[in-house]
């Protein structure tokens, strides 16, 4: 390689002689190599042409690898940027310069890691052939390790005051010495403290809450015992007793131990009250929301009971009372008394029987279930109501012959059956309709695999205007009633796997239909 044209001074003469002795005896590559700092001999595209073992030895790279690179390679992203458009500043006005007058400057070594540098750069031109090729020689001064050591811990303490300002929270440190607390102003700030109050863990703890104050002891000692790991994670809340005021504070430390003893408990605080509030109101929410739905489910259990058991119990009165004026009248009529007595025994037992039912129902108990005739049960339901007393009415049978069994609990369809029989009369009764009439239809609807049973009367039907809620439990247009017979037949059918519900439409009375799944 033929050298130079940089801007020694060559013009002196003193300078001119050793100028040339230099470039008689030297060689540019063993004095580039010979030189402490690293440096890099870059073209004007950025390609690298040649590092000495000074920097093969700040980055990391052998020769080979470096003369691979591009200089930007090198740089941080943040750098890399506008590094283009300086070195072609550069290039149009050559001259040793420094660079990064404004800010620290880093490269990256072969680990990708930063290494703190002051970078100067100096234009060399070599001729090339007919031309001049500017070449830019490249030379980085590592920083100390103590320069770099007070940046990081300078950029640190920045990135922790950010945070600390985003989180709000405030900073102590406690001398395990003396039990003496250097608090920052935000944490002053939250401990109701005069700038110029010393804080001292005495003071600390009088300012917890009673309810807290033991709990905080206790993590403070384990916090000082050198076996546990020092890290501490509470919240807890303190007390400013001139303003009556409490606060929630969480608080995050680390303890630091020297020689087997804690020495500093550093950490921060953060005020939570706000949080612990909000927590507080929607627990007693949560609270409230269910003392209201245990007593609504004690309610509809009550009604419930009391729903299955009126029948059965006005039944028992009723027999009892034939069997008092039996044994009453001479000669005693046993054999009216003994009927009578007979007549209470069974609507004992189906009262229990009721119960028992009711009970395995609101425990969610599987339900038993068989292959039934549907059009078998419609016509025990039509005796049992008769027997009931709900006898005044033509009933009309649409019976779909042969019909394929169905798979249910024949207790629960009995009763619903009945219930809507009983309903249908008692409203016919109540509207005073002179011929009462119930049709009971009953078919398959092969496609679901479902049979499907309606119930229509001839009587008032229901008024639109509630017709959405009579299946809500409690709704009833009787004075005497609990208007629980819908709701209940309602779970019953879902529990049985099928649907219960009222034609919104129908006009001449009121219609309802069910459908229960085939076997
Ligand atoms: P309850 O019979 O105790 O009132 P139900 O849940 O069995 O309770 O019925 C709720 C309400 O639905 C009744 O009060 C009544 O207003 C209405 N209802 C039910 N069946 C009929 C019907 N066949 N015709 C007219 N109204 C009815």
């Amino acid at each position: 390689m033929t050298l130079f044209d940089t801007n020694l001074d060559k013009h002196n003469p003193t300078a001119e002689h050793l100028w040339n002795e230099v470039q008689n005896s030297i060689h540019f590559r063993e004095l580039f190599d010979a030189v402490i700092d690293a440096m890099l001999l870059v073209d004007s595209s950025g390609q690298i042409m040649l590092a000495n073992p000074a920097a093969q030895h700040l980055l990391g790279y052998t020769h080979d690898e470096l003369r691979s690179l591009d200089v930007e390679q090198l740089m941080p992203a943040r750098f890399r940027e506008n590094h283009r458009h300086y070195r072609k500043q550069f290039l149009a006005e050559p001259r040793q310069r420094l660079m990064g007058s404004t800010c620290e400057l880093a490269i990256l070594n072969r680990h990708g890691e930063e290494v703190a540098v002051n970078i100067s750069l100096s234009p060399i031109a070599i001729k090339e052939q007919a031309a001049k090729a500017i070449y830019i020689l490249v030379t980085f001064i590592a920083l100390d390790r103590r320069r770099q050591a007070e940046n990081a811990l300078r950029e640190s303490e920045e990135r922790l005051w950010l945070i600390k300002q985003a989180a709000g929270a405030g900073i102590f440190d406690i001398d395990c010495a003396n039990g003496r607390i250097y608090c920052d102003e935000r944490m002053r700030e939250l401990w109701w403290n005069e700038a110029d109050e010393i804080m001292t863990l005495g003071k600390f703890f009088s300012t917890v809450h009673l309810s807290d104050r033991a709990k905080c002891q206790k993590l403070f000692e384990e916090a000082l015992n050198p076996e546990m790991e020092g890290k501490c994670r509470t919240a807890f809340r303190i007390i400013n007793g001139s303003e009556h005021s409490e606060r929630w504070i969480a608080t995050l430390s680390q303890t630091q131990f020297d020689n087997g003893s804690a020495k500093r408990i550093v950490g921060i605080a953060r005020d939570i009250t706000e949080r612990k509030l909000l927590e507080q109101t929607l627990q007693q929410q949560r609270n409230e929301t269910e003392l209201l739905f245990n007593k609504q489910v004690a309610i509809l259990t009550a009604a419930a009971i009391a729903h299955e058991l009126n029948s059965p119990l006005t039944a028992i009165s009723a027999y009892s009372e034939v069997a008092q004026r039996a044994l009453s009248v001479t000669p005693v009529d046993c054999d009216k008394a003994k009927e009578a007595l007979s007549g209470c025994f069974d609507q004992a037992q189906l009262a229990g029987h009721k119960l028992y039912e009711l009970i395995g129902f609101l425990q969610g108990r599987e339900i038993e279930t068989e292959k039934l005739n549907i059009n078998r049960i419609v016509e025990d339901a039509l005796l049992q109501a008769r027997s009931d007393g709900y006898s005044e009415f033509h009933i009309i049978l649409n019976l779909e012959p042969n019909i394929p069994p169905i798979k249910a609990n024949k207790i629960h369809i009995q009763r619903i059956l009945v219930n809507l029989i009983r309903n249908a009369v008692e409203a016919m009764r109540a509207a005073n309709v002179v011929d009462s009439e119930i049709t009971i239809a009953v078919k398959t609807l092969a496609s679901e695999k479902m049979a499907v049973v309606t119930i229509e009367d001839n009587g008032p039907g229901i008024d639109q205007k509630v017709i959405s809620q009579i299946f809500d439990p409690f709704f009833t247009t009787k004075p005497t009633g609990f208007g629980m017979g819908l709701s209940i037949s309602r779970a019953l059918i879902e529990a049985n796997g099928g649907q219960l519900w009222i034609d919104p439409v129908y006009q001449d009375g009121a219609q309802f239909h069910f459908t229960l799944p085939l076997a």
